[in-house]
């Protein structure tokens, strides 16, 4: 039916496969300006650095090797030091090519020593690589921030190695339910509280104690439930029985690990004990699947599948492909964050969104891990990780380095 719609407006509507960059590069090439991807008589002939790609000394003089932002490679010039206005490029070039040959040194090739009139070609190609990974984690930086619906700033950096932004990952905020699920995304009952602190308000109902103290930090034991105010209740923003609601505060930075642990996660800020860090999403799907997905995916891709045991062991969330930042957090066995189940607006039981909070203070730059096997009721051995063929097949060795380390994450 869209087809024909399409048709009908004498136009074809196709998704196109190909960066808005590349894009800008053909028109360059071409001399040809497309408003409508920004490439206007005006800037059709501007040249801005975007990165640089090789170094020689010619007749005593240095020149740096031009990558023009918007210019396909094919049009990158050598250039003059002293033509270049662009100091953060040259001092990250420098950084590049220092690390490159500080690195090839910790390996024992001994490389014979830079004449210095030019660069190997395996430094340059080093430093491209540099450059261009550095752009896409920015890019991809920019768009986990499009996406999310939270307070608190997601960054992305990588000291470590040349990996890029995951290829098949796809930020969501909040659960997706596979075909055939529903959630329930309307409370039937609300509190009216004139103060959700102090009188009989929804976790009473529900026949739990108010999960929070008046500094927003958890005073509840683990395994047992929240259930926050909803839609329905009288009360405003500013009730004390919202926080998870709220979503993340903090600013947090994907990163990637020194310890082979690939990507982890850490606080750029300090995070009061006991306090509400990030849910845990992805896709809701049931345990048949889960068991499905668990005998196709690798060990890595088995370590996301989490199941939703809190009363019955009907769901499992999977957020191998589709996540927020929790995606990233890393295993320990001594963890610093702790699971809690948690009811708002859906109050069927077999559903609970899952919330991280601290279990200690955590400083600022400190990496935030959890325990893949403890499931909302903290308790190891009942887990149903034990009891699933599926996962039980492949066993992943855990590098957490905690002195209590059980030595394997499953
Ligand atoms: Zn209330
Ligand atoms: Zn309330
Ligand atoms: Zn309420
Ligand atoms: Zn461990």
């Amino acid at each position: 039916m869209a087809a024909a719609e399409a048709e009908a407006r004498g136009a074809w509507c196709v998704p196109c496969l190909v960066s808005l960059d590349t894009l800008q590069e053909y028109c360059r090439k071409e001399k040809l300006t497309c408003k409508s991807i920004g490439i206007t008589k005006r800037n059709l002939n501007n040249y801005e650095v975007e990165y640089l790609c090789d170094y020689k000394v010619l007749k005593d003089m240095e020149y740096y090797l031009v990558k023009w932002k918007g210019w396909p490679d094919s049009t990158n010039t050598w250039e003059p030091l002293q033509n270049l206005k662009c100091p953060l490029l040259l001092q990250q070039f420098s950084n590049d090519r220092h690390n490159y040959l500080s690195q090839v040194k910790k390996g024992k090739s001994v490389i014979s020593k830079d004449n210095n009139k030019a660069l190997k070609p395996a430094v340059a190609e080093y430093i491209v690589k540099k450059a261009k990974q550095r752009i896409a984690l920015q890019r991809w930086q920019d768009e986990l921030n499009r996406r999310k619906n939270h307070k608190g700033m997601i960054f992305v950096e990588n000291t470590v190695d040349l990996e890029g932004p995951p290829s098949d990952f796809f930020y969501i905020n909040e659960y997706k339910p596979a075909p055939g699920i529903s959630l329930v995304n309307e409370a039937t009952f609300g509190c009216s509280c004139t103060d959700c602190y102090f009188e009989k308000c929804c976790p009473a109902e529900a026949g739990v104690l108010l999960a929070y103290n008046k500094n927003q930090q958890i005073r509840i034991p683990p395994g047992t439930p929240i259930y926050e105010c909803n839609s329905r209740c009288r009360c405003g923003p500013d009730c004390p029985n919202r926080i998870v609601q709220k979503g993340t505060q903090y600013s947090l930075c994907i990163f990637r690990t020194s310890n082979g642990c690939g990507w982890g996660v850490k606080t750029l800020m300090k995070i009061k004990k006991m306090s509400f860090v990030m849910e845990y999403v992805g896709e809701v799907i049931t345990s048949e699947e889960a068991e499905r997905r668990g005998q196709l995916y690798d060990n890595k891709g088995i370590t996301y599948l989490f199941d939703l045991d809190y009363e019955s062991d009907e769901f499992t969330v999977d957020a191998a492909r589709y996540g927020n930042v929790s995606h990233f957090v890393n295993h320990s066995c001594d963890p610093n964050l702790q699971v809690f189940n948690v009811f708002i607006d859906n109050l069927d039981t077999r559903l609970p969104r899952i919330a991280l909070f601290s279990t200690r203070t955590i400083n600022a730059g400190e990496e935030l891990t959890f325990d893949y096997q403890m499931k909302g009721s903290g308790d190891v051995s009942s887990d149903s990780i034990d009891h699933s063929p599926a996962k039980k097949r492949i066993r992943t060795v855990c590098k957490c380095g905690a002195v209590t380390c059980r030595g394997y994450l499953n």
